[in-house]
């Protein structure tokens, strides 16, 4: 799995760019979050997502 530079998003296939924002990916990247519910989630505010999926927690 790698995870966007940009935004975070954690993709588990094997694409080349965020199918998010087309950003970077990178496969150095810890901890990971899983946000079901953006619009009510205490993480999602803190990783500042609005999209239902798991995003890394910092990307190197
Ligand atoms: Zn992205």
């Amino acid at each position: 799995m790698s995870a966007c530079r940009e935004c975070r998003y954690i993709v588990q296939t094997k694409e080349k760019v965020c199918p998010k924002c087309q950003g970077e990916l990178s496969d150095k990247y810890s901890g990971m979050v899983v946000i079901l519910d953006p619009e009510r989630s205490e993480v999602a505010k803190l990783v500042g997502v609005n999209v239902v999926g798991n995003y890394a927690i910092r990307v190197k």
